[in-house]
C-alpha cells in the first residue's frame, strides 16, 4: 500500500536499479511493471501523485473513436484491450457506460458511416455492442435533446473511471510489490557517475536537498518531459477543459458525443460522480507548466453554447458551473504546426545518456506504455514485452478496499458520517501532505461541491488535525492555500479575465 510519506532523505541511502520521475498514470504503470519483477524501484513526484494531466482527462477508459476516426487502427486496439482489462479486473473502478452518438440530417457522419465505424470498433475490442436507436427511444434516453434536425442516434459502449484514484490504485499495486513511492519530490538535474546515474533533488516539504543514485531511470513527467530528457524538445502542450454541473440543471444517464456547432469537433457531456461533466477543448497551451493550468473564459463560453446548442431549455450558464478543471495533455509534436485537435496520440519514447523519456499516450493504455518505456530503458527483454501485450494473468493482485464506493466514476460523493469514513481512510492509507491533496485528488470533493466544498472543511477539520498532527495554526494555513488554489485554477473566470486564445 502506498501508506504514509516516507523521509525522502532515507531513501537516497541506496542506489535503486531504477528511479521513476513523475507520479501520473505513466510513471505509476512504470513502477508496477519493474516493482511486480522484482526490481528495486522508487517513483518521485514533484507535486502530489496525479497532480498532472492525470487528475485532469476526460475519465475515459475507452479505445477512442476519434482515433479510429483518423485511422489509428493500433492505438484503437491497443486500448479498446486495455480498457476490457481494466473493466475485468477493475470492476468498481472502471465501469461500463453507453455512449449515445446524436445522428442528425445533412450532418456528417450519418447513420450507416457511423454504423461501420462502431462494427469496426467493437470487433477490434471482440464484443458486440451497438445499435441505432429511433427518435422515440432517443427522447425516452435524453429528454430535452434538441430535435431539430435529429433523425435517432447510434448507441455503443465505452467506459469511465476516475483517473486520480486509478493513478492511486496502480500506485497502491506497486507498492504492494516492493516498489516506493513519494510525492513531493522535485528532480532537477540527473547526471552520469560512471555506470551510475544521480539525481538531485529538492524535498518541496523540508527544503533539504537531496541525492539519489540509481541504476535506470525513466523520465515520465509527462507535459515537462522535455525538461529532463536531455534532448531537443519534442512535446507541444495542449490544453483541455471540463465543466462539472449539477445533475438537477442537466441530467444525463448516458455520456453523449456531440458535435460542436462552431468547429465539429466532438465533446462530451456525461454523467460523473454525481454531477454533468461537459468536456473538452483543445488548444495549444502556451502557459508557464509551473503552475496549474487553468480553463479561460473563452473555454468556459465554448462548452456553454455546445450544452446549449443541444437542450437549449435547459440554458445553462456561469452560476450552473460548481467548477472547472483544466490539464495539459503531452502530445508529442509532429512539427507540422497542424490544428491541435488533429496531432497524433500516440505515446513516444526516446533515450539520451542513459535517460528515458516516455510522454504522450493515454490513461487507458498506461500498461503498454509502461512495457514500452522498460523495454527502451534494457529494463525487460523483447520476448517479456512481447508475451505481455496481450497477457492472461491478472494486472492487480492486492486488495484494496476503500469505503462507500470512493473512486466509483457513478457514485455521488457521500455525505455525513460516509463522507467521514472515505476521508479517513484516505489519510490513513494515500500519503496525504496537503489539504488539495484529500479535496482534489485523493476524494473529488473540491471538483463535485460549490466552492471546493468549503461547506464541509468543518466536518473534516479534526479528522485532519488528528490524523496528520496539524495544530491550529497549520489547519488555517492549509485551508488559506487550498481555497486560493480552488479559486484560481478550479472556479468560473470572470469575463475580465478572458485569455485572448478561443476554443
Ligand atoms: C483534457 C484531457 C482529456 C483526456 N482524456 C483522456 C481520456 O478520457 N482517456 C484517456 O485514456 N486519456 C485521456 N487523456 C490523456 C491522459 O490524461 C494523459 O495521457 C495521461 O494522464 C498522461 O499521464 P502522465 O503520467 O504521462 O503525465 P502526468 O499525469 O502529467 O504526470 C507527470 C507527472 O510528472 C510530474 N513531474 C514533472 N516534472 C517533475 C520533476 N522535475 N520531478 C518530479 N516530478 C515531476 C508532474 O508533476 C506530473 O504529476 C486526456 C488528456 C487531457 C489533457
Amino acid at each position: 500500500m502506498l501508506g504514509q510519506r516516507p523521509n525522502p532523505s532515507e531513501l537516497t541511502a541506496e542506489t535503486w536499479d531504477l528511479i521513476v520521475i513523475g507520479g501520473g498514470i505513466t510513471g505509476a504503470g512504470v513502477l508496477l511493471e519493474a516493482a511486480r519483477r522484482g526490481q528495486r524501484v522508487l517513483l518521485v513526484e514533484q507535486r502530489d501523485f496525479a497532480w498532472g494531466t492525470s487528475s485532469r482527462s476526460s475519465k475515459m477508459v475507452h479505445g477512442g473513436l476519434r482515433y479510429l476516426g483518423q485511422g489509428d487502427i493500433r492505438l484503437t486496439r491497443h486500448s479498446l484491450l486495455e480498457r476490457e482489462r481494466l473493466l475485468q479486473e477493475l470492476p468498481d473502478m472502471v465501469v461500463r457506460q453507453p455512449y449515445i452518438f446524436p445522428v442528425r440530417r445533412g450532418k456528417f457522419p450519418g447513420r450507416w458511416p457511423m454504423k461501420a465505424v462502431l462494427w469496426l470498433y467493437d470487433f477490434l475490442a471482440g464484443i458486440r455492442d451497438h445499435r441505432w436507436l429511433s427518435m422515440d427511444k432517443l427522447m425516452q434516453l435524453v429528454p430535452g435533446l434538441n430535435s431539430n434536425g435529429l433523425v435517432g442516434a447510434m448507441r455503443y459502449t465505452d467506459s469511465l473511471t476516475d483517473d486520480s484514484r486509478l493513478v492511486a490504485r496502480v500506485l497502491h499495486e506497486g507498492c504492494g510489490h516492493g516498489g516506493r513511492a513519494c510525492n513531493y519530490v522535485e528532480v532537477g538535474k540527473i547526471q552520469r557517475d560512471g555506470d551510475v546515474l544521480q539525481l538531485s533533488a529538492t524535498d518541496l516539504i523540508s527544503g533539504a536537498a537531496l541525492s539519489f543514485r540509481t541504476r535506470h531511470v525513466i523520465n515520465a513527467t509527462g507535459a515537462w518531459a522535455d525538461r529532463l530528457s536531455g534532448t531537443e524538445k519534442k512535446v507541444r502542450p495542449q490544453r483541455g477543459s471540463h465543466l462539472f454541473v449539477a445533475a438537477e440543471r442537466l441530467q444525463v444517464s448516458d455520456c453523449l458525443t456531440i458535435l460542436h456547432p462552431d468547429d465539429g469537433r466532438p465533446v462530451f457531456v456525461f454523467p460523473w460522480e454525481g454531477r454533468t461533466c461537459i468536456g473538452t477543448t483543445d488548444l495549444d497551451h502556451r502557459d508557464d507548466l509551473s503552475f496549474e493550468p487553468v480553463c479561460t473564459r473563452a473555454e468556459v463560453d465554448y462548452l456553454l453554447k455546445l450544452a446549449n446548442s443541444q437542450f437549449p431549455q435547459v440554458a445553462l450558464q456561469d452560476s450552473d458551473i460548481i467548477s472547472t478543471m483544466a490539464g495539459v495533455r503531452p502530445i508529442i509534436a509532429s512539427g507540422k504546426g497542424i490544428d491541435p485537435s488533429k496531432e497524433r496520440r500516440d505515446h513516444a519514447v526516446w533515450s539520451h545518456d542513459g535517460v528515458t523519456t516516455v510522454s504522450g499516450g493515454k490513461l487507458t493504455t498506461f500498461r503498454l506504455i509502461a512495457l514500452d518505456a522498460l523495454l527502451a530503458a534494457g529494463l525487460i527483454e523483447a520476448s517479456d514485452h512481447r508475451a505481455n501485450q496481450t497477457p492472461k494473468e491478472r494486472m492487480f493482485h492486492f486488495a484494496v478496499n476503500p469505503p462507500h464506493r470512493l473512486g466509483h466514476p457513478l457514485a455521488a460523493l457521500p455525505s455525513g458520517n460516509a463522507l467521514l469514513d472515505q476521508v479517513r481512510w484516505v489519510l490513513d492509507n494515500e500519503m496525504v501532505v496537503h489539504l488539495d491533496d484529500l479535496l482534489l485528488r485523493r476524494t473529488r470533493i473540491g471538483n463535485l461541491l460549490e466552492q471546493g466544498g468549503k461547506a464541509v472543511l468543518g466536518d473534516i477539520k479534526s479528522l485532519c488535525q488528528q490524523q496528520l498532527g496539524w495544530n491550529g495554526a497549520q489547519w488555517d494555513a492549509e485551508v488559506s492555500r487550498y481555497l486560493q488554489i480552488v479559486e484560481r485554477y478550479y472556479s468560473v473566470p470572470q469575463a475580465n479575465n478572458s485569455v485572448a486564445d478561443a476554443a
